[in-house]
């Protein structure tokens, strides 16, 4: 029994997310093997290699790869385990994997399993339905298991400590199916919403954008980065990538901070497995206090610059 981890990366180290695969393999058994396709990609290999627990990387790399292009690295992973000789693959359940495990699925005619956030044996895992509602244990008879896994469930493995091989791959060529255009990128000095280990949420109870930036002095005190409600989203106080739930990113940070937020199921979807939650809500009867650690009941436009001051 041997998995394959497809690793997030960007060709100089991998994303935190791939050391919460690997864990989720581990926790499965057996071999774990890394796959990094990518464009210059030596020294994520080399990372990959340092990881606990890995035993061997292969290193497809090619300009095909330069971009993370999802046809592309479909075509190689199919190279590598289209034979049957791994019992798993594994992806980040994150924009990344979610968009390439479906192709490798389907070409594989197996049922994939999303989102797991538990093993319970090699065949059975589990995962959430119902925006988080529910849990499904859900077995798998293929021969080959696709999986993507929810990385906010799993501890990332440890970074070092690992001394696997390096294996070099012949790299599949560019699958013309697609080509990369451009990339616009949000650039924030705060951490990454989905890496940030604080996280300060605010709602439609900001009331407008520039009330919005309330936050920042809050955020900056606690080096959090900024998340937002779907509310806020769509009347435009916050932008889109800032949305957390069902239908945004799904974060577990250390402290995630709520603000004029009530706390719907399809929010809660995207941050209840925070270690902390604060909430900060005028509404006692406001859903987000039956999840929080720590519930003010205050008018946030006093309550947020006093905390501010208070830190
Ligand atoms: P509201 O529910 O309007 O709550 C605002 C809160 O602010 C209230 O509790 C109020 O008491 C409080 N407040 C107001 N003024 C103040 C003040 N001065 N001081 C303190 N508190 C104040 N939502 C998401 O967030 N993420 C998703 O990914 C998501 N996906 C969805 C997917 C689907 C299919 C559907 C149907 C819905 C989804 N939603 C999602 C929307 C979700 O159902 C809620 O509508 C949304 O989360 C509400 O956002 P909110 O809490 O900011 O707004």
């Amino acid at each position: 029994m041997t998995t394959l981890v497809i690793a997030e990366h960007d060709n100089a180290s991998l994303k935190p997310a791939t050391l919460n695969a690997v864990t989720a393999a581990a926790k499965i058994g057996g071999d774990i093997h890394v796959l990094i396709a990518g464009s210059g990609a030596q020294a994520a290999a080399d990372a990959a290699a340092q990881v606990a627990g890995v035993t061997k990387v292969l290193l497809a790399d090619a300009p095909a790869f330069a971009e993370g292009l999802a046809e592309n690295v479909a075509e190689q992973v199919l190279a590598v385990a289209g034979g049957n000789q791994y019992s798993h693959l594994l992806f980040t359940a994150t924009a990344y994997g979610k968009n390439i495990a479906p192709r490798v699925a389907a070409k594989l005619d197996v049922a994939q399993v999303s989102d797991i956030i538990a093993v319970e044996s090699p065949d059975t895992f589990q995962r959430p339905i119902y925006a988080g509602n529910a849990i499904a244990t859900v077995q798998s008879a293929d021969p080959v298991k696709v999986i993507t896994v929810r990385t906010t469930a799993f501890d990332g493995a440890a970074a070092t400590g690992g001394s696997g091989t390096v294996e070099t791959l012949s790299a599949v060529g560019d699958a013309g199916k697609a080509a990369f255009v451009g990339r616009e990128v949000a650039k924030s000095d705060r951490p990454e919403l989905t890496a940030a280990k604080a996280v300060v949420s605010g709602g439609r109870g900001m009331g407008n954008a520039d009330n919005f930036k309330l936050l920042e002095p809050l955020a900056d005190k606690l080096g959090a980065a900024m998340g937002a409600s779907r509310a806020a989203v769509d009347a435009g106080y916050a932008p889109n990538d800032w949305q957390v739930g069902q239908t945004g990113k799904i974060v577990a940070p250390q402290l995630y901070v709520a603000i004029g937020i009530s706390g719907a199921i399809q929010h809660l979807a995207g941050m209840k497995d925070s270690k902390v939650i604060v909430a900060i809500n005028k509404d006692a009867e406001a859903p987000i206090f039956g999840v929080a650690d720590y519930g003010l009941v205050a008018d946030l436009f006093t309550a947020v610059p006093e905390l501010v001051q208070a830190l």
